[in-house]
């Protein structure tokens, strides 16, 4: 038996944000280093798991990502989509100002139904790898400090800082617990 097939910590991760802001790719290039660029609108709850060791530690974390539905169906589901989450990631789209403005939105969403436990939230400015940018590295940072999330510029399709921001969480959700 190896200490990896055995976690030391259960971990629910969610990823929100507008839609087409990259959720499902995001999950996809970190799951199963894989993109597609016809990434198929997700229709159902998606959860994929992956076992991560803790940087610094010896610890191992399953991961348990949660993926959202399309927002038409979002609503019913909220409660038990946001249940025990650890961690949450507020995906935007950096070539959609309208993706960042919606932001504090879904931040709204999250604390209102994580209640009491800590999440750990971190911002993600997606699609660094495109030229058409809408929103700037300075104007994300800012409201990530108002908030007191870390702000990460990422792209799944390059991949770029990918792993770094799943790593940069569990190791926050960790200090935290
Ligand atoms: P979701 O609705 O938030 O889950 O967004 P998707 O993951 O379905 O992505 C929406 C669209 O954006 C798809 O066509 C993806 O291929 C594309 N996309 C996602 N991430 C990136 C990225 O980092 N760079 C580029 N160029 N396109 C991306
Ligand atoms: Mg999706």
């Amino acid at each position: 038996i190896f200490d990896k097939d055995c976690p030391d910590f259960n971990y629910k991760l969610i990823l929100i944000g507008d839609s087409r802001a990259g959720k499902t790719s995001v999950t996809e290039r970190y799951v199963n280093d894989a993109f597609d660029e016809k990434q198929k609108q997700t229709r159902t709850v998606q959860i994929s798991r992956k076992m991560v060791k803790i940087d610094r530690t010896e610890k191992w974390a399953q991961l348990h990502i949660w993926d959202t539905l399309g927002q038409e169906n979002f609503k019913s589901l909220a409660p038990l989509f946001y249940r025990k989450a650890v961690g949450a990631f507020l995906v935007f789209d950096l070539t959609s100002r309208k993706s960042f403005e919606n932001i504090d939105d879904w931040y709204q969403q999250v604390s209102s139904n994580v209640d009491g436990a800590r999440v750990i939230v971190m911002l993600l400015g997606n699609k660094a790898d495109l030229p058409n940018r809408e929103v700037s590295y300075n104007d994300a940072m800012e409201y990530a400090r108002s908030r007191n999330f870390g702000y990460l510029e990422v792209s799944a399709k390059t991949g770029t800082n990918i792993r770094n921001s799943f790593n940069c969480l569990v190791k926050e959700i960790y200090r935290a617990q």
